[in-house]
């Protein structure tokens, strides 16, 4: 099932955001010839704009959405143990107060208000404690502690709080850098032969002689280009629906729900390492996470958001919701003038009818239609049972392709992830040791990105001025190169909001600068 003489693949794949990655990695390890096309930068959309959680989803258990739960909270360790670079375990703590009421549509508090109408919508602590027990023990913790209750007068986590707050649960899920998962996975496929392209349009997919074919365009260049596969996936994530119409030109019932979710990010607000899980008046929760050292993550909204071209943006409303939603925990208020940074993303969640877009499902749906050469539509996801999901397309995939192996991915380490959990410090400073001339908060970020890979990226370096120009934020030459050989980089955008979040640190003159060496690097590799 290797790539053949016609260039016929196996696998066409619509969509370079971590659905279409991961599926593109999961297709090419089990023989079959892999194409991918997506037409931005990679992950350019949903996937770098999601809160960067490997978790169950706490609030998922009021929906009774028990499997999607477990099957998350499973995966988990799963995927911390493949990237224990680019993701790490996290302390949620969940402070309580009488006030913390349910979103009103949940299974769960129609329940409670028959049997104990006197409540009037609160979340009691019990419940929650139930519902952190279950969340402990549905997914075979490992290397994750469980829950503990925390003292907030005692402990360091209630020092940022109201006084109000007496009592608190912590618990644990994981945080993960969502845009570079995407690039790995990518180059893991690539690394196994599928074949990436970037910038690159899928215009039109028909079926032609039992194969599709399928219609490209270089969105830089405006070059067209025609390639045929024997089967077809449309991760297109929020325009997954406008690819069954405008590009496969089929008629189909199964929708799209399209929810806006936005983030604020602001200094640092407060001095520990664990996340605060907050629960409003109104039903909803938010995060408020440590964020690139010296930040604080604060997200998210659910929002309603009609037209996928329509580019999602952090409106001042959210961000005024946001910020008011943490100042009912946060002794200090967060304000608009704390913001730094917004961003805002569409989750493309499958339409189960539900009347708020916080009930809307989390869980994938996959709906294939073999009505001819086979195409597979990928509704919903999360970043966190990508993999699942990946495997879960492959399951009706492989019935087409016999000769395709086993499916290979739970454990097999991402590019750079080859160590243990464990070893992250040791790898910070085997890093420093080896190039001195790395500041610790240097090489604990090249470590966090490229894993085992930063010495290679690094080379022979004896001195920061061997790695080249210095773009300013510790962001060198050297591994602006290897973003753009090794990872798809064609603009400053995608290194400085993709690849990495220096964004947050380079003044707008900085990243102007990057920019026009990035342009003149590819003018040269060109020539
Ligand atoms: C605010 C928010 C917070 C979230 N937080 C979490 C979280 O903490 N944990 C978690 O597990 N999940 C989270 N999620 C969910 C998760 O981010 C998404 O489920 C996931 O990123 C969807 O990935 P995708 O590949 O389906 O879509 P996308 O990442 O949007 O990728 C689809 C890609 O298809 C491409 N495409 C479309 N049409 C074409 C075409 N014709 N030709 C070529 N390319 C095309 C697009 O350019 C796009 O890049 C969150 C989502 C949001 C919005």
């Amino acid at each position: 099932m290797t790539a053949q003489a016609d260039s016929t693949v196996d696998l066409f794949v619509i969509g370079g955001g971590i659905n279409g990655c991961g599926i593109a990695r999961d297709a090419v390890g089990r023989g079959l010839s892999v194409e991918l096309a997506e037409m931005n930068d990679l992950a350019w959309a949903t996937s770098s704009a999601s809160t960067k959680l490997f978790h169950g989803g706490l609030r998922y258990l009021e929906y009774f959405e028990v499997r999607l739960v477990r099957e998350a909270l499973i995966e988990r360790e799963t995927l911390l143990r493949a990237m224990p670079h680019i993701s790490w375990p996290m302390r949620f703590v969940l402070p309580m107060h009488k006030d913390m009421r349910f979103d009103n549509d949940t299974p769960t508090s129609r329940i409670l208000s028959l049997a104990m109408p006197w409540m009037k919508g609160r979340r009691p602590s019990w419940l929650i404690r139930l519902g952190l027990f279950m969340y402990d023990n549905l997914g075979g913790r490992k290397i994750l502690p469980g829950t503990r209750t925390v003292d907030l007068k005692s402990d360091e986590a209630g020092k940022p709080l109201k006084d109000k707050f007496a009592k608190a649960f912590e618990y644990s899920d994981c945080w993960v850098e969502d845009s570079r998962l995407v690039v790995l996975n990518a180059r893991d496929a690539e690394a196994r032969g599928a074949t990436i392209h970037t910038r690159t349009k899928v215009l039109s997919a028909t079926r032609t002689d039992g194969l599709w074919q399928i219609e490209m365009e270089d969105v830089e260049t405006g070059a067209r280009r025609t390639a045929r596969a024997k089967a077809l996936v449309n991760a297109g994530g929020p325009w997954v629906a406008d690819v069954i119409q405008g590009v496969l030109k089929q008629n189909s019932s199964a929708g799209v729900r399209l929810v806006r979710g936005s983030h604020i990010v602001t200094k640092r607000l407060f001095d520990h390492d664990r996340c605060y899980f907050f629960q409003g008046e109104d039903g909803r929760i938010i995060f408020a996470i440590p964020y690139q050292e010296d930040f604080t993550l604060i997200g998210t909204t659910d929002q309603e958001h009609t037209n996928a071209d329509e580019a999602p943006a952090c409106t001042d409303e959210e961000a005024q919701y946001l910020c008011d939603f943490a100042s009912n925990y946060f002794e200090k208020p967060v304000t608009m003038e704390d913001i730094v940074w917004r961003y805002s993303g569409v989750r493309p969640l499958y339409d189960d009818g539900a009347s708020s877009a916080t009930a809307a499902t989390r869980d994938y749906v996959l709906k294939l239609d073999d009505n001819g050469a086979p195409v597979l539509n990928v509704f919903g996801g999360k970043i966190t049972t990508y993999r699942k999901l990946a495997e879960a397309a492959m399951a009706k995939i492989v019935p087409f392709f016999p000769e395709a192996k086993a499916p290979w991915t739970a454990g097999v380490a991402m590019p750079g992830g080859d160590f243990q959990v464990h070893e992250v410090e040791g790898k910070i400073a085997a890093l420093q040791s080896r190039y001195p001339f790395l500041t610790p908060a240097w090489a604990k970020r090249l470590i966090r990105a490229y894993g085992t890979e930063a010495e290679i990226m690094l080379g022979d370096a004896k001195e920061a001025a061997d790695l080249g120009i210095d773009f300013g934020a510790t962001l060198t030459e050297a591994e602006v190169r290897w973003l753009m050989e090794k990872e798809y980089a064609r603009a400053a955008e995608d290194v400085v909001w993709r690849r990495t979040k220096l964004g947050l640190r380079l003044s707008e003159a900085q990243i102007e600068a990057l920019n026009a060496h990035m342009q003149a690097a590819r003018q040269k590799a060109s020539a």
